[in-house]
C-alpha cells in the first residue's frame, strides 16, 4: 500500500536529485564558510575552477574527476563541496561515508552505482565521494579494506557518461598514500593539494575573519606566534577558536595559545608564555 507519506518520502529522497539542484546538501558542508586565509586556499579554488571549466567545456572528454588529498581537518570536505558549489552544476550527489553506516559491501556499491547512474541522466552533474579510504573501509590496524568496493570505484572513476552529458567527480581522502597502492590515484584527471595552515600569517588572516579576538589581541597574539613554525587544520583552529570564545575574556589570549601548543599546532613550544 503506497500513501501519502511514501509519495513525500520519494519526492524528497528519490525525485529531487534527478531534477533540482541538491545546493542545501552542499551547505551542510559550508556551515562555517570557506576562509581564504592564503594562498593555498586562493590557488586551490583557481585550479578546481580550471578544472570545472574543463568539465563543462563540450570540446573535452565527459568526465573529470579531481581528488583533494591532504590531512586531517585540513578543509577536504569544504573544499570539495565549494567546488561543487562554484560549479554551479545542477545536479549534485553527495556520497559519504556516514550516511553509509552499517551498509553491507554490496548494498554500498549498489548506493554508491546509483548515485552516478542518476547523475548519468543529467546533462552536467558532480558527484561528491568524500573520504573514500573510509568508504572502503580502510582500517591502518591490519590494514584491510573492500575490495569489491574499491573496484566498483575504479570502474566508476573511468567510466565515460553518455554522449553529451558532462560529469564531474569531486573525491576528498587523507591517505594518499593508501589510494595509491590500491592504484587509484592514477585514475583522477587532477589531484589537488590541501594545505595545512604553517604560517603565523595565516592564522592571524583566520583570527581577523573571525569575530573572537580584538584588534589589540591580535597584535599580541601575532608577535608572540612571530618565528613560529606552525602546523594546524583550520578544521581543528576553528574548533580552538570556539573554545576561546567560551573562555573568560581576560583569560581568552594564553588559553587559545596553550591550546594551540598543545594540540601540536605549534611546531616549538618555548617562548609563548
Ligand atoms: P576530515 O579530515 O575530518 O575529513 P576535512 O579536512 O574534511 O576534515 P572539513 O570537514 O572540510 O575538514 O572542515 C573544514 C571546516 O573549516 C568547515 O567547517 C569549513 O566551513 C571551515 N573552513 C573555513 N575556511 C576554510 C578553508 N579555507 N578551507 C576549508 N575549510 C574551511
Ligand atoms: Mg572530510
Amino acid at each position: 500500500l503506497v500513501n501519502r507519506g511514501d509519495f513525500l518520502h520519494a519526492l524528497e529522497h528519490d525525485v529531487k536529485p534527478a531534477f533540482g539542484s541538491s545546493a542545501e546538501a552542499l551547505d551542510h558542508y559550508l556551515a562555517r564558510g570557506i576562509i581564504t586565509w592564503g594562498t593555498p586556499v586562493s590557488g586551490l579554488l583557481e585550479d578546481g575552477m580550471l578544472l570545472i571549466n574543463q568539465a563543462r567545456s563540450t570540446e573535452s572528454s565527459g568526465l573529470v574527476s579531481v581528488l583533494l588529498e591532504g590531512p586531517p581537518n585540513s578543509g577536504k570536505t569544504a573544499l570539495a563541496a565549494q567546488l561543487a558549489k562554484n560549479s554551479d552544476f545542477p545536479f549534485v550527489k553527495v556520497c559519504s561515508p556516514e550516511e553509509m553506516v552499517g551498509f553491507t559491501e554490496s548494498s554500498k556499491c549498489l548506493q554508491i552505482r546509483k548515485y552516478f547512474d542518476d547523475a548519468y541522466r543529467s546533462v552536467l552533474s558532480c558527484v561528491l565521494v568524500d573520504n573514500i579510504e573510509r568508504l572502503l573501509d580502510y582500517g591502518s590496524i591490519g590494514p584491510r579494506y573492500s575490495n569489491l568496493t574499491l573496484q566498483a570505484l575504479l570502474v566508476l572513476l573511468k567510466k565515460e557518461p553518455p554522449r553529451g552529458r558532462k560529469l564531474l567527480v569531486l573525491c576528498t581522502t587523507s591517505r594518499k598514500e593508501v589510494l595509491k597502492d590500491m592504484e587509484m590515484l592514477s585514475c583522477f584527471t587532477a589531484v589537488l593539494h590541501v594545505h595545512s595552515l604553517t604560517k603565523p600569517e595565516h592564522l592571524i588572516a583566520v583570527l581577523e575573519e573571525s569575530d573572537v579576538f580584538s584588534k589589540r589581541e591580535i597584535q599580541d597574539i601575532a608577535r608572540k606566534l612571530q618565528g613560529q613554525k606552525l602546523f594546524i587544520g583550520i578544521k581543528k583552529l576553528l574548533a580552538l577558536l570556539d573554545m576561546a570564545r567560551q573562555t573568560e575574556q581576560q583569560y581568552r589570549v594564553i588559553k587559545f595559545l596553550t591550546k594551540l601548543e598543545e594540540e601540536g599546532g605549534l611546531d616549538t613550544g618555548s617562548s609563548l608564555h
